[in-house]
């Protein structure tokens, strides 16, 4: 059963690939010559994921699931949630991300923020939501170099160390992309 994982970054597609059940073929976006860009104008994480889902099944009537992640800072409103990408402009610099977030959280008591990450699937039949939840505070400022995106301000809860002084192994065993990946792993093995 082949099955579209609807991105371009082959990171992604290999990690899931080496994890996914045998009779799964994974192909991404770039495989199923998707080079158009998706506008992912949502108004949710989740509203984005279903965007990209069912522009897929409906333009290629391929089975196909899609991800979209959210940073949500509580003192913020969920600020940049949605936004999480393009929060400083459309140049989806993490960097300039990252100080922009800290800039607002300045005069801020609390700290507590969230990463959510939803993936949907969808076939002819199914429209299904899988979602994962790391919950956390921003550091003051940036501390380790792995990682990507806002994981050196990021400090997950009970632990002592950001995302981005974490491997990548431990990072994903509790991170909100791991978990949701748990959950759809779990249901594509009953398929
Ligand atoms: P995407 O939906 O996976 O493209 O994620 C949206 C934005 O959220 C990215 O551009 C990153 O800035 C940020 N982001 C997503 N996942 C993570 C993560 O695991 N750590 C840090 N930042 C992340």
């Amino acid at each position: 059963m082949k099955i579209v994982f609807a991105t371009h970054n082959q990171n992604k597609l290999k990690e899931l690939q080496q994890i996914i059940p045998e009779h799964i073929e994974l192909v991404s976006l770039t495989d199923i010559g998707c080079d158009e860009e998706i506008v992912e104008d949502g108004k949710t994480i989740e509203e984005n994921a279903a965007i990209k889902a069912r522009y897929v099944y409906e333009k290629y009537g391929l089975v196909c699931f899609a991800d979209d992640t959210g940073l949500c800072v509580d003192a913020l409103n969920g600020e940049p949630g949605v936004l999480s990408a393009r929060y400083a402009g459309p140049q989806k610099n993490a960097n300039d991300n990252t100080q922009k977030l800290l800039n607002k959280l300045k005069d801020k008591s609390s700290r507590s923020a969230f990463f959510k990450t939803v993936i949907v699937y969808k076939s002819k039949t199914t429209e299904k939501y899988f979602t994962g939840i790391c919950k956390g505070e921003i550091l003051k400022a940036p501390s380790g170099s792995k990682g990507f995106g806002y994981d050196p301000v990021f400090r997950p809860l009970n632990y002592e160390h950001s995302f981005a002084e974490m491997s990548s192994t431990k990072k994903n065993k509790i991170s909100h992309r791991g978990l949701a990946t748990q959950k759809l792993l779990q249901f594509l093995k009953g398929l």
